[in-house]
């Protein structure tokens, strides 16, 4: 592996400073969810320049670059090409569409979370050719939209593709990740009856259903898992279906966010919470007042125009610590890093979730630093994206190596 290694190392210096030019330009185009069209063709453009063999655009409007390898193990790497909202401007150091570069750091909306990551992987898909070197299997670069609001993008690329091992590219300051917890967003609707605000006894206000129900919601006895810890929920939303002060509502919908752990389903999670539904508005001799609770879904549109009613679903996973391609990965990263900082887990819920329902085992590993997603400090270390690019190129082979024997 050494020479080849010395060649990877190289080619990807040559190739630095296109890579950050590149990925200044995607930090420069919002690409919030449902509007990545505008992202798409210089992701597209890019892929063509640097060599791969096909380049396309699924219905979902997904990109998958290949390049083709032989007979064996087919690595698919997975990338979001979407983001959250920036927020109000003012509060960012530097403009969040502005990929400014300070002091080795690149700032910006998705620079880390993840048009970063995502740029190293394009680029290092494509590093193997250029060293002269065709890979085992073919290799996948899948694009995705709509990660940001549930994974409609992967979850149909997952189901569309095979492949026999994943690599997913969210930021982990470099270091390997085995998994995470899930993500379930439940609707809690309570029903009661409407009345004038003026004789409330008349009405059956569900905000005291709701108030019944969150003073017990705490005393839930959650699952709990050895490595991922214990599963979580939290009150985040509520709404009403009045808009005046001065009527009380007929029905009030609270949103709870559920983040479980492996062998905790959904209908298990969903038959959890109406338990308790009921028990709270019966011992509150709450009787006009029903509950129920269910999966919350969204109708979603992509860019091509595709709609699905998609339930905003994050499943959990978590590799076992002897699975061959961690192994295998860790000591690729030990070779190319030079380091073995072990390996971890996220904290937050990933595309490589809908990877592994979909039966591609996965691993995790990307440039930045994950805890500065989603805020206005957002921003990736330039020296971790040049090692991001050998260590990615290192384990495409790595993990093609490990599960050929599988196949
Ligand atoms: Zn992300």
């Amino acid at each position: 592996m050494e020479p080849l290694l010395e060649n990877i190392r190289l080619a990807a210096q040559e190739q630095q400073a296109a890579l950050v030019d590149f990925t200044q330009q995607l930090v420069r185009i919002p690409s919030l969810p449902g509007q990545e069209h505008e992202v798409m063709p210089a992701i597209t453009h890019e892929m063509n320049n640097l060599g791969y063999d096909q380049v396309w655009t699924d219905q979902a409007g997904n990109i998958v670059g290949k390049i083709s390898g032989g007979n064996g193990p087919v690595v698919l790497l997975n990338g979001h090409m979407d983001h959250v909202d920036p927020g109000p401007h003012e509060g960012w150091p530097y403009p969040p569409f502005s990929g400014e570069i300070v002091e080795g750091e690149l700032w910006g909306r998705a620079s880390v979370d993840m048009k970063g990551p995502l740029a190293c992987m394009v680029y290092a898909a494509s590093l193997l050719k250029r060293v002269g070197l065709t890979p085992p299997g073919d290799i996948l670069m899948t694009v995705a939209v709509m990660e940001e609001i549930g994974g409609l993008g992967t979850h149909y690329l997952a189901s569309q593709l095979k492949a026999q091992a994943a690599i997913c590219g969210e930021p982990s300051r470099n270091i390997l990740r085995r998994g995470h917890r899930g993500r379930v967003q439940l609707t809690a609707r309570f029903k009661g009856r409407s009345a004038h605000a003026s004789v409330p006894h008349l009405a059956a206000n569900p905000h005291y259903g709701v108030a019944a129900f969150l003073a017990q919601l705490p005393t839930l006895t959650m699952a709990m898992d050895p490595v991922l810890g214990a599963s979580t929920v939290a009150p985040t939303l509520y709404a009403t279906d009045q808009i005046s002060p001065n009527v009380t509502p007929g029905e009030v919908y609270l949103t709870l966010d559920w983040r479980n752990v492996p062998g905790e389903p959904p209908p298990e999670i969903v038959a959890k919470v109406q338990n308790l539904l009921d028990h709270c508005l019966a011992a509150s001799r709450l009787h006009d007042i029903q509950a129920m609770v269910e999966v919350a879904t969204h109708e979603l549109i992509t860019y091509t125009g595709m709609a699905e009613t998609f339930p905003s679903i994050f499943p959990s996973f978590l590799l076992p610590e002897d699975h061959l391609l961690l192994g295998a990965a860790r000591t690729a990263l030990s070779e190319a890093l030079g380091r073995d900082e072990g390996i971890d887990i996220w904290r937050f819920a990933t595309d490589g979730g809908h990877l592994m329902a979909a039966g591609i085992p996965t691993i995790g590993f990307g440039p930045g630093d994950e805890r500065l997603a989603h805020t206005n400090q957002e921003r990736i270390n330039l020296t971790q994206m040049n090692e991001a690019v050998v260590a990615y190129a290192a384990l495409i082979l790595a993990l093609a190596e490990a599960v050929k024997y599988e196949m």
